[in-house]
């Protein structure tokens, strides 16, 4: 077994994988990465609230979503992204939720992220 793997990977490696599993763009505004938009890691499930920091846990984002999204829910953010016109990859961001709950289920513990990720499935689910 082996314990290297995306998750152990550094920040900029991990930033690189996220940003190619779903896509140059910003998942919560669409704008395209660029020298102006440069992308961030957005936690899905904030550390505030156990988040762990892994490529799981992680979407690109550009600056300005990251910062203004602080500790809002997924779902309510996405609603409020729409609310500003903007075209959310709701898509991206349920794949990855769906991605962090199998990755919990592997290692275990994270038992307040586990039950923030179930929470925030369901309301995108309804
Ligand atoms: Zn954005």
């Amino acid at each position: 077994m082996t314990t290297a793997g995306p998750r152990r990977a550094p920040r900029a490696e991990r930033l690189r994988l996220a940003v190619e599993r779903d896509g140059a763009r910003c998942v919560w505004c669409g704008r395209a990465f660029g020298p102006l938009v440069p992308p961030t890691r957005d936690h899905l499930v904030p550390r505030v609230k156990g988040g762990p920091s892994w490529l799981e846990n992680e979407v690109p984002a550009c600056r300005r979503c990251n910062a203004e999204r602080g500790h809002r829910g997924v779902v309510e953010w996405l609603e409020e992204c729409g609310r500003r016109g903007w075209d959310p990859d709701a898509g991206a961001v349920e794949r990855a939720l769906d991605a962090l709950e199998e990755a919990i289920a592997e290692r275990g513990g994270q038992r307040r992220a586990r039950a923030y990720v179930a929470s925030q499935q369901r309301r995108l689910r309804r």
